[in-house]
């Protein structure tokens, strides 16, 4: 079990759950806005083949532990392990909460949130809007609570920073009833507008209030315009599918492809799960990999035409989105290909000319914070997002808000 000394700076775990892995990160610090991760690592195989390794804030790797084969702890049993190593490895710190990152916080969390049972019946209960990956999500919190029951916890959510959006920006145009079910446009990635959304205005308070539109480029993709650092559009909706090609999703694809493929190829919701999941998008369309760099360093044309096809892609929803909230005054680049690819930046800025976006080559290819030209109409900037640290704050704010409402 995790240390618990009187002395010493509080620590807060971070949780990021999926179905085979669990990513972890320990944060410290003496308020919630210095904090800093103090270790981070991941417990891969979850069910096959675990394995626990952990790397210190130098990036140097402190633990690398695999279970004999025949051993196959659960996920309490992993997280015991966590915990036990927490406390032998951070002495003298207090671990005063964990925070989760939750995929779906449906339309009742628009706020992060104390974990209890009743949250946890609620979250069972979005399941079917994100069963990929909700299921992961609560295991870890109910595995959690059953090693360590008196540890806070929290539940923090990717769907939670759009609620700001507008109704149009929320609707599909189906019929009402539907839409009461909740068949509607979350979009996703909100933890990471949101850290982008407080980093902003710190390199540029005049554009504390500006039409921003932000470019989360990853594995998973989305693109948010942000209106005074709240979302108003987004281009992910019911599903992480939406939106602008992926690693291994097409982004927005005409439904009508979906019952052609039921209809004359005999598709099921396995088969398209499949499909739309994991074999289309850079993937499907390079036939090579789902991975920005392999793509960029092939010389196959399938390749430079994935690339292509995302770059098209992505610069037209930064053009919709202005559309959208109806100005754009900066341009945002982030996480592992927006922050990374040269490239990539470069030709989605190339396509952006006509709406007043430059960027300097040097600039570029420097990875610098800000990228645009001195001529550029639009300011463009690279900041590295951190879903993680925003989970932190948010853990560390909800403990502090109850224990100052106990105090009152
Ligand atoms: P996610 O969190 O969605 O899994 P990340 O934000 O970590 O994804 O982004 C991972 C992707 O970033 C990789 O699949 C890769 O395509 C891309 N990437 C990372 N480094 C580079 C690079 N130097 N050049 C181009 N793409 C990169």
């Amino acid at each position: 079990m995790a240390a618990h000394s009187n002395s010493g700076s509080d620590a807060c775990l971070v949780i990021n759950a999926g179905s085979s892995s669990l990513k972890f990160s320990v944060f410290q610090g003496g308020s919630a806005t210095e904090l800093e991760p103090v270790v981070t690592g991941q417990i891969s195989g979850i069910g096959t083949a675990p394995r626990f390794e952990a790397k210190d804030a130098a990036r140097h790797k402190i633990a690398d532990h695999s279970w004999a084969a025949g051993e196959n702890p659960g996920r309490p049993e992993l997280l015991h392990h966590l915990l036990d190593w927490i406390g032998d490895t951070l002495k003298g710190a207090t671990l005063v909460a964990a925070g989760h990152r939750v995929v779906h916080g449906g339309t009742r969390f628009s706020a992060p949130v104390r974990v209890t049972a009743t949250v946890l019946d609620q979250l069972e209960e979005l399941i079917p809007l994100a069963p990929l990956h909700e299921p992961h999500n609560i295991a870890a919190m109910r595995a959690l609570a059953q090693v360590y029951p008196s540890l806070p916890q929290v539940a923090c959510f990717d769907t939670a920073f759009h609620q700001t959006q507008p109704w149009q920006s929320q609707t599909f145009a189906i019929p009402r009833e539907l839409t009461a079910e909740g068949i509607r446009r979350y979009g996703f990635h909100g933890l990471s507008y949101e850290y982008i959304a407080h980093r902003l205005p710190q390199m540029a308070p005049e554009l504390a209030n500006a039409h921003v539109v932000v470019c989360h480029l990853g594995s998973g993709a989305s693109l948010c315009a942000m209106r005074a650092g709240h979302s108003v559009d987004t281009t992910m909706g019911f599903t992480a599918l939406d939106g602008v090609p992926m690693g291994t999703r097409p982004g927005a694809i005409d439904p009508g492809v979906l019952i052609y493929l039921m209809r004359e190829k005999g598709y099921g919701a396995d088969e398209l799960e499949k499909l739309l999941y994991h074999k289309s998008g850079m993937l499907g369309v390079s036939g090579l990999s789902n991975d920005m760099r392999d793509l960029e360093n092939s010389d196959h044309p399938a390749a430079a035409e994935a690339v292509e096809l995302f770059c098209h892609n992505v610069a037209k929803q930064v053009a919709a989105l202005a559309g959208s909230m109806g100005g754009l005054d900066a341009v945002v680049f982030t996480a592992g290909v927006g922050e990374n690819s040269t490239l990539v930046r470069a030709r989605v800025a190339e396509k952006l000319g006509w709406l007043g976006v430059s960027i300097d080559a040097a600039a570029n290819r420097a990875k610098a914070t800000r990228i645009s030209a001195q001529d550029s109409r639009v300011p463009v900037f690279i900041i590295p997002t951190d879903e993680e640290r925003m989970i932190a704050r948010h853990t560390l704010g909800v403990i502090a808000a109850e224990a100052l409402s106990r105090a009152a």
